[in-house]
C-alpha cells in the first residue's frame, strides 16, 4: 500500500501549463508525448501546447494508426513505439575515448552530464518496466552510474490509464492501469462535457513542494469516484489477455515445441520488438578510430538476441537460427527473467505486438505453447 503523502487534490486543465513551467524553471528537461511522424512518441516539450491533444490510437498486431478523439483530451491515446527507457538507457553513449599527441596517449571518461529530465505521462506498465531495468542496472556491485544518475535526477509524473489499447494486458501482468507507486505525481484527467480537470494524487515530497506553488482544491468523493471509474473500466476494456499461471514452467519445459518452428516462419529477426519494448536492455560495445588514427571513441549501443552476431562467441552463434532466437527472447521475457531478477520481464504494454512487421503477438505465442504443450520428444 503506497503512503499517502498528501491528500489527492483537483487542477484545472489550464493548470497543466504552470506544472511544467514550473518543472522547466527547476531545471528540468520535460519530456512528454508529442505527435510525430504519424505516431505518438515522446520527446522534449517546450510547452503543454505540444501534447497531443484530441489524438488517440488504434493498435493491433503489427497495425497503428493515429485518430481524431471526439474530445479534447491530452492523454487520450495509448503507449506508442518510444518508451522512456531512451532517455535513462540512451541507445547510444559514449563510454570513453582516446586521444594521441605524437608519442603520449590520453583516455578520457565521457563524463557529458545528462540532464535533469521530467516525464510526463508516465503509465503504470511503464513506472513498472523503470522498476524492472532499476534491477538490471542498479544491481549492486554492477551497478551503472550514468543510468544511476538519470533515475535519480528525474522526476516522474505517472498517468492512470483512460483508455486501453488494442495490444495491452498490463491486468495479466499485475502492472496497470493504476499507477500505484514510484512517481512523484499520478494525473487521472478528468474529462466530460461540462470539464477539463485533472485528479493529482502526491506521491513524494517532490511532488507535494511541486503542487505548493500551482492552483488546486482539495477532491471530492465524486472526482474520487469518477477517476476510479475511469480506471475500472479501463482494466475491463485490455485488447489482450495472457494467463500466466504456470506460464514459466510451461515455457521452460517445452524448447521442442512444434511452435517455435512455426512462429520462425513468420518471424522476420528484425528486432523491432526488443527495440520498442520498455525492458529490453541489451547492448553491445563498439570501438571506433578515425581515419588519421590520432582519435578513438569505446561506445556502447542497443543491441538484440535477435541478431545473429549478438550471441556470437569464437567458432560460431549460439542462436543461429530464428527459432533458436525467438525462443531465446519469449523464454527469457516470460520464463528466465523470474529466475534471474525475481520478476518477469514483461509489462504487458503490448509494444512489441504493435510494432512487429508480421503481427507476431507475444500472447498467442505464449499461449500456443503453454495451453497444447506436447511432452518433448524421446531423444534416445
Ligand atoms: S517477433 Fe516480429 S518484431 Fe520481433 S524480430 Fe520477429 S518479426 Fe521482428
Ligand atoms: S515483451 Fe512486449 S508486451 Fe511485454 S513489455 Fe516488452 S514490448 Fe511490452
Amino acid at each position: 500500500m503506497r503512503k499517502e503523502l498528501a491528500s489527492p487534490v483537483v487542477i484545472a486543465e489550464k493548470v497543466l501549463h504552470t506544472l511544467v513551467c514550473e518543472l522547466q524553471n527547476a531545471g528540468y528537461s520535460v519530456i512528454g508525448p508529442m505527435v510525430r511522424d504519424q505516431a505518438i512518441i515522446y520527446d522534449e516539450l517546450d510547452s503543454v501546447a505540444d501534447l497531443p491533444k484530441g489524438w488517440g490510437d488504434q493498435q493491433q498486431a503489427g497495425s497503428y494508426r493515429l485518430v481524431k478523439r471526439p474530445d479534447k483530451a491530452l492523454f487520450g491515446y495509448t503507449v506508442g513505439p518510444h518508451s522512456w527507457k531512451k532517455f535513462l538507457h540512451p541507445p547510444h553513449l559514449r563510454l570513453w575515448s582516446v586521444r594521441r599527441t605524437g608519442n603520449e596517449v590520453s583516455f578520457s571518461h565521457d563524463e557529458t552530464p545528462s540532464p535533469k529530465y521530467a516525464f510526463l505521462g508516465v503509465r503504470s506498465c511503464e513506472l513498472h518496466a523503470m522498476a524492472i531495468q532499476d534491477k538490471v542496472f542498479l544491481q549492486a556491485g554492477h551497478e551503472d552510474a550514468g543510468y544511476h544518475q538519470r533515475r535519480n535526477d528525474s522526476f516522474i509524473i505517472a498517468l492512470n490509464c483512460g483508455e486501453a489499447g488494442g495490444t495491452c494486458f498490463c491486468t495479466s501482468m499485475d502492472t496497470g492501469p493504476q499507477a500505484t507507486g514510484g512517481f512523484d505525481l499520478a494525473l487521472t484527467e478528468l474529462l466530460d462535457a461540462d470539464r477539463h480537470d485533472f485528479l493529482v494524487e502526491i506521491g513524494s515530497e517532490a511532488g507535494a513542494k511541486l503542487m505548493r506553488d500551482v492552483a488546486s482544491r482539495e477532491a471530492s468523493a465524486k472526482d474520487l469516484t469518477t477517476a476510479a471509474n475511469i480506471l475500472a473500466r479501463t482494466a475491463e476494456n485490455m485488447g489482450r489477455h495472457l494467463d500466466t499461471k504456470g506460464l514459466k514452467e510451461r515455457l521452460q519445459e517445452n524448447p521442442e515445441h512444434p511452435r517455435w518452428d512455426e512462429v520462425a516462419a513468420r518471424c522476420l529477426s528484425c528486432s523491432n520488438c526488443t527495440m520498442v519494448c520498455p525492458t529490453c536492455f541489451c547492448t553491445s560495445v563498439e570501438d571506433t578510430a578515425d581515419l588519421a588514427g590520432d582519435t578513438a571513441e569505446h561506445s556502447r549501443h542497443w543491441d538484440s538476441c535477435f541478431n545473429s552476431d549478438f550471441s556470437y562467441i569464437h567458432g560460431g552463434s549460439i542462436h543461429s537460427s530464428v527459432k533458436s532466437r525467438y525462443r531465446q527472447w519469449l523464454t527469457h521475457k516470460l520464463a528466465h527473467w523470474i529466475d534471474q531478477f525475481g520478476t518477469s520481464g514483461c509489462v504487458g504494454c503490448g509494444r512489441c505486438i504493435t510494432w512487429c512487421p508480421t503481427g507476431i503477438d507475444i500472447t498467442e505465442e505464449a499461449a500456443a505453447i503453454g495451453s497444447t504443450a506436447p511432452p518433448p520428444e524421446d531423444a534416445s
